[in-house]
């Protein structure tokens, strides 16, 4: 039907109402009548105006219709609003669109405003984000509200409304960009450093214990909806330097704490020990041994000599500290070079049968302040 057409109708459906129940009446009433004729359709359907009676709403209006039910309560006896309501004239509302395309219609800009509202406060519930630190809150999509003439059957409710939102944001079309702002504070703890002491006996160890320090942490977290898509620290302020964690390990050897730490330097068994052999001092102890077994540091320390002697072949002395020192006789090849420092159990050369020797093993010396001790008293 044409506009025109129809509002001639209107006006003759109106007239004739206006005789039939109002006639008594009209001169009382005049007014109103006049307005709703020089008014645009603004009146919602026969199924409100039975609210409008007093009855609660049925079905899935909800607070939608609570809203229009307590405006009509208000003006029920105007006489214009009865008018328009018998008419089942459509209401004014509004229409929220988004990237061109209708996706909900409430009774009005209040409604529509409060649809937004949820739809933000949805994803902040289910991203957890703690409200007090939010920094950045925006709607990406492009959302337009529009004047909208419809049915008040029409009108979806605000949960109706929201989910069809909630599908939008799920294809892309709507997002809330969340950014937030945290600051706290992280503890440091101090780094912990080894160091050798020689007031300390080897096997000793003191430990002068650190603290803790801090810092002032402030981190950005931007949220898609409920997801977390990104971290960033932006500030980092040490407030308080830790304190370093010092162990001392004790360095200081004894010939009485030697037995503690010495270490076997090949896995032959004895063949000759320290003491008078054939009229001679033999100032070490023989391992048995086949060309190019290991022959391992029995002790940390450090590489004195390594290199080849008429009498002991090539030969490894190592230095420990506080006068004492191995040696490592008729080795067939050495592994390591004078100055180098080594740990305990490193190899450090093979067996083999170089200089004095009459077949391959490995001739093993303790010498403590250039004294050559029987090593096997220091080996447990
Ligand atoms: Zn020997």
């Amino acid at each position: 039907m044409k506009y025109k057409a129809w509002k001639k109708e209107r006006l003759k459906k109106s007239i004739m109402l206006l005789l039939a129940f109002l006639m008594p009446y009209a001169s009382v009433y005049y007014s109103d009548f006049i307005d709703l004729l020089h008014n645009k359709p603004n009146t919602a359907g026969i199924k409100v105006f039975a609210s409008t009676l007093g009855s609660r709403p049925q079905g899935n209006y909800g607070s939608d219709v609570l809203a229009i039910n307590n405006e009509f309560s208000k003006e029920r006896n105007n006489t214009a609003n009865k008018f328009k309501i018998l008419m089942n004239y459509k209401l004014k509302t509004m229409k929220i669109i988004i990237n061109n395309k209708d996706a909900a219609v409430l009774y009005n800009k209040e409604e529509a405003d409060r649809l937004i509202n949820n739809f933000k406060a949805y994803y902040l519930e289910k991203a957890k984000v703690d409200r007090e630190s939010i920094a950045r809150l925006e709607l990406k999509g492009n959302i337009e509200f529009k004047e909208y003439y419809c049915y008040e059957w029409e009108l979806d409710t605000m949960e109706g409304a929201l989910n069809k939102l909630l599908a939008a944001s799920k294809n892309d079309n709507l997002n809330l960009e969340i950014d937030t702002l945290e600051k706290y504070t992280e503890e440091i703890s101090p780094k912990v450093t080894i160091k050798s002491s020689n007031e300390l006996n080897v096997g000793e160890s003191k430990t002068q214990q650190g603290e803790n320090g801090s810092k002032e942490i402030e981190k950005k977290t931007l949220y898609i909806n409920d997801k977390k898509v990104k971290e960033i620290i932006i500030k980092e302020t040490i407030t308080k330097q830790p304190k370093e964690t010092i162990i001392l390990q004790g360095s200081r050897l004894t010939e009485e704490k030697l037995s503690a730490v010495l270490a076997k330097p090949s896995r032959g068994s004895v063949t000759s020990f320290y003491g008078m052999r054939w009229g001679k001092m033999h100032k070490g102890t023989d391992f048995a041994g086949k060309i190019g077994d290991p022959i391992t540091a029995a002790l940390d320390g450090r590489v004195k000599e390594a290199r080849f002697e008429p009498t002991y072949g090539n030969m490894v002395i190592l230095s420990h500290g506080n006068g004492i020192e191995t040696l490592y006789g008729h080795c067939s090849s050495l592994k390591v070079k004078e100055g180098q420092r080594v740990n305990k159990g490193d190899i450090i050369a093979e067996v083999g049968n170089t200089g004095r020797s009459t077949g391959p093993h490995l001739h093993f010396e303790v010498r403590i302040n250039g004294i050559a001790k029987d090593s096997l008293k220091y080996i447990k």
